[in-house]
């Protein structure tokens, strides 16, 4: 009687784990061969696919095909967009989203990146404007 502690007979998931084991195995693969890019609902840029920037108004990483550039204007006093990244100088990458024009302005994202005084982003609003427009 007193001897009579549980004792574990047997393993029922003995046969199972191997089972189970196998069907990780087959999730890991098929995960990788969907890539990196399924996992994110968001997209979410490979290296693969060219240079990242981050955008300074949501802090998310995208293309810099897909962001915007935006610099400092020569008066200094105005941020214009940069569509053909051919200014030179110091640029502040965006998502060409007002959302995100926004989200920059309220951190003074803007001014920071490109290290100058307040900034009139008005032009950068313009352009966003046209391009979300019909
Ligand atoms: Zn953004």
């Amino acid at each position: 009687m007193a001897d009579r502690h549980p004792v574990r007979r047997g393993r029922p998931g003995g046969a199972g784990r191997g089972a189970l084991g196998s069907r990780f195995v087959t999730d890991r693969a098929r995960l990788g061969e969907a890539g990196p890019r399924d996992r994110h609902p968001v997209r979410a840029p490979g290296p693969d696919e060219g240079p990242v920037r981050t955008c300074v108004g949501c802090r998310q990483r995208g293309l810099r095909s897909v962001l915007l550039r935006v610099v400092r204007d020569e008066d200094g006093v105005r941020a214009v967009p940069d569509p053909g990244r051919r200014r030179p100088g110091r640029g502040a990458w965006l998502h060409a989203d007002l959302a995100c024009l926004d989200l920059a302005e309220r951190r003074r994202a803007l001014p920071r990146a490109l290290h100058a005084g307040p900034l009139d982003t008005g032009a950068v609003r313009e352009h966003l404007e046209a391009l979300a427009g019909p």
